[in-house]
């Protein structure tokens, strides 16, 4: 499934696109007798997402009974808009480490963004008043899908419902001045998310897949999940020694080689720019870029 949230007029919906249609999840689930006896929330990704065998059983069967939209008449919205956690791995893969002068790390380096850091597709990226050196990072992200904490790297695979494109965007002045990294990182609008997401079942090996990242029409990262230091199964194992993994949040796997700050000259972005994060089987992910006002 490719699982999105959409605007319709005033009404926000959670549905499942299938070509140039989407299904609308609440009112198809509302025709199957039965189905909400337990009155799932539709309209909060986060739970849907723990729902997965039910929603892909709305989606087999009867063609005529499924409410559909045209895709080409609703808003995309970021697919997730209240994870408990949003996790960036960072220095995960070699030769941005060593783009990047950093040494390769020998357990998972990490920080943290906030809710009110997610855009959605075609949402604006906003260079804030406090910097000039707002970069990009395309990066696979994992979306959990199952609670869980102290999940060994076997068991890892089953707590992840799907992925999404996301974009690290940092403003490296702020990130490389006093110590810490979530200052650079975690501003408004600088966690673009989606389209979709795309449950693991439609993703054939999520350690092989190309990523890049366009600027401008200008491919600036070209690479493949293959070369991620820590892989997917390590990280959820890693991070729920930790803390308890929640559904919905979101573990960002870090970014290839090829961002702005390590260019000759370095690359910024600016107001009128156009970033698009690519990743196989996943999706495409395009915002703009403005000012803060
Ligand atoms: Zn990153």
């Amino acid at each position: 499934m490719r699982l999105g949230r959409f605007k319709a007029g005033d009404r926000v919906f959670i549905g499942a696109v299938r070509g140039d249609v989407v299904v609308d999840l609440e009112k198809t689930a509302a025709t199957r007798e039965g189905f909400l006896k337990d009155k799932p929330d539709f309209s909060e990704m986060n739970s849907m997402l723990t729902r997965l065998d039910d929603l892909a059983a709305l989606l087999k069967g009867d063609h005529e009974s499924r409410v559909v939209h045209p895709l080409s008449g609703l808003k995309i919205l970021p697919p997730l808009t209240a994870p408990d956690k949003i996790i960036c791995i960072g220095l995960n893969y070699n030769e941005h480490a060593v783009e990047s002068e950093m040494e390769l790390p020998e357990e998972p380096v990490f920080f943290c963004k906030f809710k009110s850091s997610i855009i959605g597709p075609e949402a604006p990226i906003m260079i804030p008043k406090v910097s000039n050196q707002v970069d990009y990072e395309a990066e696979l992200a994992v979306i959990i899908g199952k609670r869980g904490k102290h999940i060994p790297e076997e068991e890892a695979m089953e707590h992840v419902a799907g992925y999404t494109c996301f974009n690290d965007v940092s403003a490296r002045d702020l990130q490389f001045r006093g110590g810490q990294w979530i200052k650079g990182k975690a501003l408004d609008t600088f966690a673009p998310l989606g389209p979709y997401i795309v449950t693991k079942d439609e993703v054939s090996d999520p350690h092989n897949l190309k990523i890049g990242l366009e600027l401008n029409g200008r491919m600036m990262q070209d690479s493949s999940t293959d070369k991620l230091i820590f892989n997917i199964p390590r990280l959820i194992a890693f991070l729920s020694q930790l803390f308890t993994l929640e559904a919905g949040d979101i573990v960002a796997t870090g970014t290839p080689s090829g961002v702005g700050f390590t260019r000759q000259p370095p690359v910024f972005l600016k107001p009128g720019d156009v970033v698009k994060v690519i990743v196989e089987q996943v999706g495409e992910l395009v915002n703009p870029v403005v000012a803060e006002a």
